[in-house]
C-alpha cells in the first residue's frame, strides 16, 4: 500500500501547499480521501491515473475538502469512464454534486454510487466490504459533522509449508485450499491433515487511517489503533492550542497524543496552517512526544511496506532528466557565443567565490575588475539583440522545480 499526500495546506493553499487530499494506491487501484481543488492536477504530477479510482471518501463538507470532486467527475465523464465510482461522505453530498451538473448541463454517463453518512446518532460504519480489505468511518468532534476513516485490510493466510504437507500426503490443490481456508483435511485412508500444523500464523494486513479537521477525541485513537500509518492533522502548533480549540483543530502535539494512545507505527502529520512557512517546528513538536512521526510532503509516497517500492509510482519527469533538458535546451537556443557570454557570468560569482576561499587573494582583484568590466558590457548588448530570441525558449525551460515529483527511492518515508 502507498499513501501519496496531494494536498497538505489548511484552509487557504499557499505557493508550495495545496488543498487537502491523499491517495491510497492499493493493487492497481486508487482510494482518495478527501478531493480539495487541485486533487486531479496533483494526481498528475504524481504519475497516478485518474481513471484508476474506486472510491472518493470525503471527511466533512468545508470547501477546501470536497469541492474538487466536481472537476475530477468531469474528467472522468470526458475520458469515458464506464465503471461504478463510489463517493462516501456525509449527508448533503450527493445534492451538491448533482446540482453542479445540472447547473452545467453535463450528464454524468457513468455509475456513481453514493453513501452519505448523517450525523445523528452516527457512531461506526463499515463503508466499503470487499474481499480483501475493508473500510470503516467514524465521526470525529470539528465544528460540523466530520468523518475520518481507516482502510484495513483483512489478515492474509499464513505461508503453507508445503513439504510438512507432502510428506502428511497431501497433493491435490483443492486440499492446499482447504488447509489454507482452515480446514482439516481427511484422506482416504482416513488420516486427518490438521490445518494448524501446515499453516503458519495469519499475517496482519495493511492499514491507514486518515484522520482530519478534529480537536483530539477517543474516535481518532480508535480508528488509529495499531495502524501501519496514522494520517493526522496538525494544523497549529501548542503555543495556538487555544486557536486550534476554538476551530475544531488538532496541535503537532494532540497529533502525536491520538499516535501514542493508538500505538500506530508511524504517525505523518498533515493540514498545516498557512502561518507555518516551515512545518518542521510542527515536526520537532510533534517528535518531542511521539518519535517516528513524519510530516506529509506532497507527491512524496509513504510506503507501508519498503519492499514494495520499486517501479511502483514512476515519476513524470525524473528530477535528472529534467535537468538534462534544461540544459540542452539553452545550449541550442542562443547560438554559441551568446550563450557561453551568459553562462559565464552566471557562474562567474561561485567561481570567484571558491577560488578566494582556496588560494587566498593572489591575484583575485586584478581578475575580477577585468573581466567584469569586459564581460558585462558585452553582454548588455548581447542581452538586447538575443531578448526576444531566447524569451520564447525560456518560457518553455522555466517549470517550477517544486512540482517534479519526488522519486519513490527517497530514504525518507521509509520505516
Ligand atoms: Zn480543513
Amino acid at each position: 500500500m502507498i499513501i501519496v499526500p496531494l494536498g497538505v495546506a489548511s484552509a487557504t493553499p499557499t505557493t508550495t501547499r495545496h488543498l487537502s487530499s491523499a491517495a491510497v494506491w492499493r493493487e492497481g487501484s486508487i482510494y482518495l480521501f478527501d478531493c480539495g481543488e487541485n486533487t486531479q492536477m496533483r494526481m498528475l504530477q504524481a504519475g497516478m491515473k485518474r481513471s484508476k479510482i474506486d472510491c472518493v471518501f470525503i471527511s466533512h463538507l468545508d470547501i477546501d475538502h470536497y469541492t474538487g470532486i466536481i472537476g475530477l467527475l468531469s474528467t472522468l465523464q470526458l475520458q469515458r469512464r464506464e465503471r461504478e465510482l463510489k463517493i462516501v461522505g456525509p449527508k448533503g453530498l450527493k445534492e451538491f454534486i448533482e446540482f453542479n451538473f445540472k447547473f452545467a448541463e453535463v450528464d454524468i454517463t457513468f455509475p456513481i454510487e453514493y453513501l452519505e453518512l448523517e450525523e445523528e446518532g452516527f457512531e461506526h460504519e463499515v463503508v466499503v466490504d470487499e474481499e480483501e480489505f475493508y473500510v470503516e468511518a467514524r465521526p470525529l468532534e470539528h465544528t460540523k459533522f466530520c468523518l475520518g476513516y481507516r482502510f484495513q485490510e483483512k489478515d492474509k493466510p499464513g505461508k503453507v509449508d508445503a513439504e510438512k504437507a507432502q510428506k502428511q500426503g497431501i497433493s491435490e490443490d483443492w486440499q492446499y485450499k482447504e488447509l489454507k481456508a482452515g480446514n482439516d483435511v481427511t484422506l482416504d485412508d482416513g488420516t486427518v491433515v490438521k490445518s494448524r500444523e501446515i499453516v503458519g500464523h495469519p499475517r496482519p494486513g495493511d492499514s491507514f487511517a486518515y484522520v482530519t479537521d478534529t480537536v483530539y477525541c477517543r474516535n481518532a485513537v480508535k480508528l488509529g489503533k495499531n495502524t501501519n500509518v496514522l494520517y493526522h492533522e496538525a494544523t497549529f502548533g501548542s503555543s495556538l492550542k487555544d486557536k486550534a480549540e476554538e476551530t475544531g483543530h488538532s496541535t503537532a502535539s494532540d497529533a502525536a497524543r491520538v499516535a501514542n494512545e493508538s500505538k500506530t507505527k508511524l504517525l505523518v502529520i498533515t493540514h498545516f496552517s498557512a502561518r507555518y512557512t516551515n512545518p518542521y517546528v510542527l515536526l520537532r513538536e510533534a517528535r518531542d512526544e511521539f518519535h517516528p512521526t513524519w510530516i506529509a510532503t506532497e507527491l512524496r509516497p509513504i510506503m507501508t511496506d519498503p519492499s514494495h517500492e520499486r517501479g511502483i509510482i514512476q515519476p513524470r519527469v525524473s528530477i535528472k532528466e529534467f535537468n538534462n533538458k534544461k540544459k540542452g535546451n539553452k545550449n541550442k537556443s542562443g547560438g554559441k557565443k551568446k550563450s557561453k557570454g551568459k553562462k559565464k557570468k552566471k557562474y562567474r560569482k561561485r567561481k570567484k567565490a571558491s577560488s578566494s576561499k582556496n588560494k587566498g587573494s593572489k591575484s583575485k582583484s586584478s581578475k575580477r575588475s577585468s573581466k567584469s568590466s569586459s564581460s558585462s558590457s558585452k553582454n548588455r548588448k548581447k542581452k538586447k539583440k538575443d531578448h526576444k530570441k531566447k524569451k520564447s525558449n525560456d518560457d518553455q525551460d522555466r517549470q517550477p522545480k517544486h512540482i517534479t515529483p519526488r522519486t519513490p527511492f527517497d530514504d525518507f518515508d521509509r520505516f
